[in-house]
């Protein structure tokens, strides 16, 4: 097979096109953009699915508007607190961190994870020291500040409630630029046929101190498997960890002989539903196809292929 296929998102939620003025709608396309681009060079230039993966994620964790890297939210604690998990679907091969700081990029860390520790997961200051150890980048927590971001919590920060970054509750009274959505995820299929996933996440705002969410458990927020499909997930983690959602959609294919887009749409507009559990997926098979499914009101998403499909989106077709 010479054909791939590369999608991405940016996290999903109630994102309405009147949450946002036109300059912040233009800015969150061109980030989509870019961070497509950047993957999708990699996987022309015949690189591996892994790669354009992990390309197209430190794009989205570099721009501020992203809720991953840069641009995370903040925990109760008032501090940033990421998961990061990337997988591929060959050997089934994984590696992920959980509750990371000063971490430029989680999801190169998640990479180190399954290439030279020894594990496949790895947290806290034990990742972090993993991380010095292997010469990874790092950055004080003043890269990690947005003000937006840090308003966002102050709104809850002396309440019991953790909010998904886009949620409109969260939004309210808020002008319109100071609207700010994140999560990001990655998939991708490369010409060898080759699946790759990866995601990477501050969280939900004033989560609790040592909250982990669904993004960096395999199989849950993150999957990738050749037989089947490359899964990344965003929405509200505890829905989709009780869910196993990654891995619900893989085995619906793998046992039961859905097709890629049966798969995602009964486990993401029926199960979830059913249970609660808002947000959605980027989904790839290893023929190329892809699905960009969500139960909410918009996912920032992005998907290019090499049949010429090049395509940004963030509300509702
Ligand atoms: N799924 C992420 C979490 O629960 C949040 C998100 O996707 O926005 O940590």
């Amino acid at each position: 097979m010479s054909t791939f296929t590369l999608a991405i998102h940016g996290g999903a939620g109630t994102i309405l096109k009147s949450m946002l003025t036109p300059e912040l709608e233009t800015k969150y396309l061109q980030g989509l953009q870019q961070a497509l681009d950047k993957g999708y060079e990699v996987l022309a230039q015949q690189g591996s699915s892994l790669d354009a993966v992990k390309a197209a994620i430190m794009s989205l964790e570099d721009n501020e508007l992203f809720n991953a890297g840069r641009g995370s939210v903040f925990t109760k604690k008032g501090i940033n607190e990421m998961d990061a998990a990337i997988m591929e679907g060959t050997q089934l091969g994984g590696g992920a961190v959980a509750g990371v700081r000063n971490i430029k990029n989680p999801i190169a860390l998640a990479k180190e994870v399954m290439l030279h520790s020894g594990h496949v997961m790895l947290s806290g200051n034990g990742a972090k020291e993993f991380a010095l150890n292997r010469g990874m980048e790092m950055a004080p927590d003043e890269y990690f500040f947005t003000k937006y971001r840090y308003d966002q919590w102050i709104e809850i920060r002396d309440s019991d409630f953790y909010q998904l970054d886009h949620k409109e509750d969260n939004l309210k009274g808020m002008p319109s630029q100071e609207k700010k959505f994140g999560t990001v995820g990655a998939v991708a299929v490369d010409m060898n046929g080759h699946i790759a996933a990866g995601t990477s996440t501050g969280g939900m705002t004033n989560k609790r101190y040592g909250r982990i969410g669904d993004s960096p458990l395999l199989g849950v927020g993150t999957y990738a498997n050749d037989a089947t499909c490359g899964i990344s997930c965003t929405g509200h983690g505890e829905y989709f960890m009780r869910a196993v959602v990654a891995y619900d959609v893989s085995c619906l294919m793998e046992y039961k002989g859905l097709s890629l887009q049966e798969a995602c749409h009964i486990v993401v507009k029926e199960k979830l539903v059913k249970m609660g559990g808002e947000g959605g997926l980027i989904a790839v098979d290893a023929l190329g196809n892809f699905e960009l499914c969500y139960n909410s009101e918009g996912m920032y998403r992005g998907v290019r292929t090499s049949e010429g499909i090049n395509k940004v989106a963030i509300y509702k077709d």
